[in-house]
């Protein structure tokens, strides 16, 4: 099987306070001050009321699995993965994101949707990528 390394991500000026809470294991999202919008990925206007006052603060890190499919063929950086389960995650402050679900066995005959998954970090270049995995019930 030929390998290749994984894409590291290559911060821009509009991305890097995302990349910098990363590294220190913290998902953030942009949030207007002016109507209060949680915004899903960063821009430079609030999609609601056009605002440029956008600041970063962090989530909870929690939501759902809104919608995924199990990946069962992928581009030889991604080849060792599979099967995985690539997912479209509804955040608990509402913004949905592609991710990965990790750690759950990536299967057709159970369904993966409104499963409650919390974020976690992986290592690649000198960035921390996040990933997902099924949330621990609270004690
Ligand atoms: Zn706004």
């Amino acid at each position: 099987m030929r390998t290749e390394p994984k894409p590291v991500p290559e911060p821009t000026p509009l991305t890097a306070p995302y990349w910098d809470a990363a590294r220190k294991g913290e998902l953030v999202l942009q949030r207007c001050r002016g109507c209060e919008e949680a915004i899903g990925y960063p821009r430079l206007n609030c999609p609601n009321c056009g605002s440029t006052e956008l600041a970063w603060l962090p989530t909870a890190g929690t939501g759902r699995v809104w919608s995924y499919v199990v990946v069962e063929r992928a581009e030889p950086a991604f080849a060792a993965d599979v099967p995985y389960i690539l997912a479209v995650i509804e955040l608990d402050e509402g913004p949905r994101l592609l991710s990965v679900v990790k750690d759950v066995e990536a299967r057709h005959d159970t369904s993966l949707i409104d499963q409650r998954v919390q974020v976690g970090f992986e290592m690649r270049g000198d960035q921390q990528i996040p990933i997902f995995t099924v949330q621990e019930e609270a004690a």
